[in-house]
Parts: structure tokens; C-alpha cells; sequence
């Protein structure tokens, strides 16, 4: 298998490989990420799991999301840095934080997501879709 996106968290002690492209990138704007991220919106890229392997053992943590499904958010143990997320219902998609891929430009966003609770002062001008909550899923 050929690795298409390779990424680490800031200390190097989780790293991971995707075996294919990404199904959709994404800004997601919603509560969660918010607090998560620490600034105004976390991008996303849509892999399915089955693609993705993980090398070192990043810590999970469990919300209750908006839409009642739990999202698992995963971020290393040692510099904190965010990696991706699963939603326990839906195990074969993850979601990567495009910041941690060691080439954060080769994902662009093709919309936005929970538009509805997006911060005033970003200034977005793009064109892009922007939904008021989760695309479909599964
Ligand atoms: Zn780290
Ligand atoms: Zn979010």
C-alpha cells in the first residue's frame, strides 16, 4: 500500500500513515472543536479507518456531540497537540486535524461544518458550502 498523507503530533511520539485519499476535508466550526482546538474552528479530513494506521499511543477523550453520537477526540499524552477523532458509532470513518499532517496544504477544505455556531470575527470569503451542522454520515 502506498501512503498518499503522513502526519505526527508536535513531540513526534504519535505518528500515523493513510493508505488512501481523503473522502471529504472539512472546517468543522462547531462548540467541541472550539474548546478542543482552543481557537475558532478545527479542519477535518474524512478517512476511512481501515486506511489509517497509528504508530505510539495517543490519549482519547469522550464527548457527548451535539447530534447525541460520542466522539472520541484523540491528542497525544506528552505535547497535547490534537490528532483526529471517531465517532464510537460510526468506527469505520476517522478524522484527522489536517494541522497535524506534515503537509497541511495538501488538504484543502471543500466546505464548512456546524456554520451555525461559527465565531464572528474569522473573516471567511470562500464560496464553499457551509452546513448548519454534520454532513450525512454513514
Ligand atoms: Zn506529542
Ligand atoms: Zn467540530
Amino acid at each position: 500500500m502506498s501512503v498518499h498523507h503522513s502526519g505526527r503530533c508536535m513531540c513526534g511520539d504519535v505518528t500515523y500513515q493513510c493508505n488512501s485519499e481523503a473522502l471529504d476535508v472539512k472546517i468543522c466550526h462547531c462548540k467541541d472543536c472550539q474548546k478542543a482546538s482552543g481557537t475558532a474552528f478545527s479542519s477535518v479530513a474524512f478517512f476511512p479507518s481501515s486506511s489509517v494506521s497509528v504508530n505510539g499511543k495517543p490519549t482519547s477523550y469522550a464527548t457527548n456531540g451535539s447530534t447525541g453520537l460520542t466522539v472520541k477526540r484523540y491528542f497525544c499524552p506528552n505535547c497535547g497537540s490534537p490528532l483526529y477523532s471517531q465517532l464510537e458509532e460510526l468506527p469505520d470513518l476517522i478524522f484527522i486535524k489536517t494541522g497535524s499532517l506534515d503537509d497541511p496544504d495538501s488538504l484543502p477544505p471543500a466546505g464548512h461544518m456546524w456554520w451555525e455556531h461559527h465565531l464572528s470575527w474569522p473573516n471567511i470569503v470562500d464560496d464553499l458550502e457551509k452546513l448548519p451542522g454534520n454532513p450525512p454520515l454513514g
